[in-house]
């Protein structure tokens, strides 16, 4: 966040720096009072505490979205086990339910019976029997909903302990990932704050052309690089493209601002 603060802060200056690219600034590149190798060390100096700072940013970077991520998974895992506990409750209250109507047609069944006793007309036996036999298969009803209800329920726990299983272990995922989240962002602090100075020390040398037409590439290219150094001899560190002959002579003498032809990026000598 703050990179791209300091990116755009050197771009301020006219119009045409933003357009500037290296090849812009070819004829002019010597004429300043740091020689030319100087400009091109103190250019790859800044390319290479830019890269540093960009390390640094991107690994604090990811580190919060996974926590985030982490966060959001846990919550709606915590949902889901709120769901089912209320779930839960709810066939609780079926069961509830159920046992107050088992309670009831037993007193019903025996008030029933305790007719009977006194009872001589068959007919109206019959009737107070049938009345026990419809009660008794009220009272299976009720009987078949609690078992029903505590299947249920078991299932939900069955889910649930499931679920709890999962939360522990992405509750270490996500402690671990803050503690290292922490670590991070208070050790790399003052990593960052030097990175930065560094950067200021390299890049207060530079004129604001030559500092547009590097941010300019560097904001345009995926990698970020804008000053390069020669790859595996004879490419182009940005690019891969292969150098010609007489380029490589002039980017060993150091002496040469080289762009090269195909990225516009600047390649340079290391050490
Ligand atoms: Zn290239």
């Amino acid at each position: 966040m703050a990179t791209t603060k300091t990116t755009k802060a050197k771009k301020t200056v006219t119009p045409i720096d933003e357009r500037e690219t290296f090849v812009s600034l070819q004829k002019t590149f010597g004429d300043s009072e740091i020689s030319v190798e100087e400009k091109l060390s103190i250019l790859y100096n800044l390319q290479l505490a830019d890269n540093d700072i960009e390390r640094l940013v991107q690994l604090r970077g990811e580190l919060p979205a996974e926590v985030a991520a982490l966060e959001n998974e846990i919550a709606g895992y915590q949902a889901k086990v709120a769901r089912l506990q209320e779930a839960i409750s709810l066939e609780k209250t079926i069961i509830e339910q159920g046992k107050k109507e088992i309670v009831e047609t037993d007193a019903e069944i025996e008030k029933y019976r305790a007719q009977l006793e006194g009872i001589s007309n068959s007919r109206e036996y019959d009737s107070i029997n049938k009345e026990i036999e419809n009660t008794g298969y009220l009272r299976q009803i009720a009987m078949k909903r609690i078992d029903e209800a505590t299947e249920r329920i078991h299932g939900h726990e069955d889910n649930i302990a499931a679920l709890n299983d999962r939360l522990a272990i992405l509750d270490e995922d996500l402690k671990a990932k803050q503690a290292e989240l922490e670590e991070i962002v208070s050790s790399t602090a003052e990593e960052e704050k030097k990175l930065r100075e560094r950067r200021e020390s390299f890049s207060s040398k530079l004129d604001e052309r030559t500092i547009s037409a590097y941010e300019r590439i560097r904001a345009s290219v995926n990698n970020h690089l804008a000053v390069v150094p020669v790859y595996n001899n004879d490419s182009c560190g940005g690019c891969f493209n292969t150098i010609t002959p007489q380029r490589l002579v002039d980017i060993a003498s150091g002496k040469k601002l080289v762009i090269c032809e195909h990225c516009g990026r600047i390649i340079v000598k290391t050490a």
